[in-house]
């Protein structure tokens, strides 16, 4: 008998343990809430208590399973921390979206100096390295796992303005297509994701810094208008499932069709 339910629960992550870094806000909270919707075991990571335990909560509101755990990217022993909070609570790790990034950026190349070159480098490029090195020697031991990490269209063409983001998101497509091709015989699909502009706080925060840019960037997509957080959790979600089980070592831009043009 066919059970024609609209309301039926979505449970394509049923089973399955899933960390998300960044996710007290923006990309990262909606990417963990859709994660949590599907079934998963959540682990919310960020520096934010008070945002982390916050999407924690929504998790568990919406009838889901989390954990939040404090954690700083950029902190070896925070991250192989987390890695164990999660298998010594969840019991393994299959899945993990790294997504913690900052900006912070506006200014032409010359005019940087080396402070936000080291801020922004090493959130960006050594937080998902260091994720990426713990959750791999854990998935290792599974016999495989899946990794999607947030680069951005300024991972795949320049941006004006940002050079050390740009930089920094173009590190994490290379970090992406290595560990891919290192760890594709051991189970290990590694994938990244690339936004346009998203309506997120980072970029409310742009935002108020130059209100004036907001139709300007608005009209960079095609699509003519910013992307939503859900649409990148869609894509997130998609990578990680076994619907993608022959992706591997791809940027998928999530992008309005801003690296069209
Ligand atoms: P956001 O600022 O709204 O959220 C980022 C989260 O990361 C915050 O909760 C913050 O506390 C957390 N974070 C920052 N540094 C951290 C650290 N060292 N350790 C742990 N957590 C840390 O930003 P967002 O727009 O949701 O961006 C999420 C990701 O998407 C970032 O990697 C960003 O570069 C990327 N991205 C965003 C856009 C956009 O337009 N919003 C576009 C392309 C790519």
């Amino acid at each position: 008998m066919v059970v024609k339910n609209k309301q039926q629960r979505d449970t394509s992550f049923e089973g399955k343990v899933v960390l998300v870094t960044g996710a007290a806000g923006g990309i990262g909270r909606a990417t963990a809430l859709a994660f949590g919707r599907a079934g998963a075991c959540v682990v919310v990571a960020d520096t934010s208590v008070d945002g982390g335990h916050a999407t924690a909560a929504m998790i568990v509101e919406a009838g889901g399973k989390a954990l939040f755990v404090q954690t700083n990217v950029t902190r070896a022993a925070e991250v192989e921390a987390l890695v164990d909070k999660t298998v010594a609570y969840y019991g393994r790790l299959d899945c993990a979206f790294n997504n913690a990034g900052i900006e912070e950026e506006h200014l032409q190349l010359a005019d940087a100096d080396e402070a936000l070159f080291d801020r922004i480098v090493n959130v960006n490029v050594k937080g998902t390295w260091l994720c990426m090195k713990y959750q791999i020697r854990q998935m290792l031991k599974q016999g495989g796992g899946a990794i999607v990490n947030t680069a951005s269209v300024a991972g795949l063409v320049g941006a004006p303005t940002q050079a050390i983001y740009a930089a920094s998101k173009h590190a994490v497509v290379g970090l992406t297509k290595t560990a891919a091709a290192e760890y594709g015989r051991d189970g290990i699909r590694v994938n990244s994701v690339c936004p346009g502009v998203i309506n997120t706080p980072m970029l409310a925060r742009a935002l108020e810094r130059e209100p004036t840019r907001q139709k300007k960037l608005r009209n960079i997509h095609p699509i003519g208008r910013f992307g939503e957080a859900a649409e990148i959790a869609n894509a997130a979600l998609w990578l990680c499932s076994d619907q993608a089980s022959f992706v591997t070592g791809h940027q998928l831009a999530v992008d309005g069709g801003l690296t069209a043009i």
